[in-house]
């Protein structure tokens, strides 16, 4: 290490160019030493200086050549690194430091990526439910083009969830979370993002959809809440309550809390309904 530290202001940049400078200075270093040795007894003699300089040039050829060679698997290593697709290590099991090194290196990346697939799964995705969480949602809302940035906001929150809980027991709770968490996902258009907000809360952002429509569609899930229920809770089917509100310029941020204030609205106002934000502040519910 002291070494390739030490030459380390020869080519800083790289390592083939200065392997090739040391290879030059140590080939050359008998063709000097009988140079030196001619001019100081006066006894150099033309053909064994003309062999001698052949034999260099011939044998630092071959030198940077065989380094040349050599080094290319380190470089196809660098190269390999800085993909981002996973490529095999594509060398044959020679058993020398390099294939162990590639081997290794090979070996960490695959894991490191892997792992770092692993972690922006689970920081992006709810595991009960396999839909988005809450970073995902704002993850694939900024993902967005901006011209793609507008329409309606959702937010989605079962009605007497906790009783859910207390009367049927906790797995039940799970259950109904994850067949809701289904059934919204199957129910939106592909282009429309669904995710859970937290709890038993939902959010879905209607692409491009202004909020009449938004409506229809959660109407259309509640129906069949009721023809076909998720679960029962005294005898009735389970069922949501959910605020609405446009968005399309500023913050999504104040789109939600005005989709927030109308499901406040929707549970005020007895469950089972959607309510919308109107530019008046005022909401109105069906
Ligand atoms: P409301 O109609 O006003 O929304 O009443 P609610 O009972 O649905 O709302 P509340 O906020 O009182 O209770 C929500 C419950 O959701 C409480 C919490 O234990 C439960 N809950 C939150 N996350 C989970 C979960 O992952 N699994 C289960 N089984 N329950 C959960
Ligand atoms: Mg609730
Ligand atoms: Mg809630």
């Amino acid at each position: 290490m002291h070494f390739y530290l030490a030459t380390s202001f020869i080519f800083p940049r790289s390592l083939r160019l200065r392997l090739f400078t040391l290879c030059f200075l140590a080939t050359h270093l008998p063709l000097l030493g009988y140079i030196g040795w001619g001019l100081a007894t006066a006894r150099i003699a033309l053909p064994e200086f003309l062999a001698l300089t052949l034999a260099t040039v011939v044998g630092t050829g071959l030198a940077l050549i065989g380094i040349g060679a050599l080094l290319n698997p380190i470089h196809a290593l660098a190269e390999t690194l800085d993909q981002r697709e996973e490529t095999g290590t594509g060398l044959p099991d020679v058993g020398d430091v390099i294939h162990t090194l590639y081997a290794g290196v090979h070996r960490a990346a695959s894991a490191t990526r892997a792992h770092l697939d692993d972690l922006h799964v689970a920081a992006h995705e709810d595991p009960l439910t396999g839909i988005g969480n809450r970073r995902g949602f704002h993850a694939q809302i900024d993902a967005l083009p901006a011209e793609l940035r507008r329409g309606t906001v959702a937010l989605i929150d079962l009605d007497h969830f906790k009783q859910v809980n207390d009367q049927l027991g906790h797995d039940e709770g799970d259950r109904v979370l994850q067949a809701f968490a289904g059934r919204l996902a199957a129910q939106v258009r592909r282009a429309d993002l669904v995710a859970r907000w937290g709890g038993e809360e939902f959010v879905i952002f209607f692409q491009n959809v202004i909020e009449d429509e938004a409506s229809w569609s959660l109407a259309r899930i509640a129906r069949q809440m009721r023809i076909d229920p998720i679960g029962h809770l005294d005898g009735r089917p389970i069922s949501f309550s959910a605020g609405l509100s446009h968005w399309s310029d500023g913050q999504l941020e104040d789109a939600l809390a005005a989709a927030d204030g109308a499901l406040y609205q929707a549970k005020e106002a007895g469950r089972d309904r959607v309510c919308r934000a109107t530019l008046e502040a005022a909401v109105a519910c069906s």
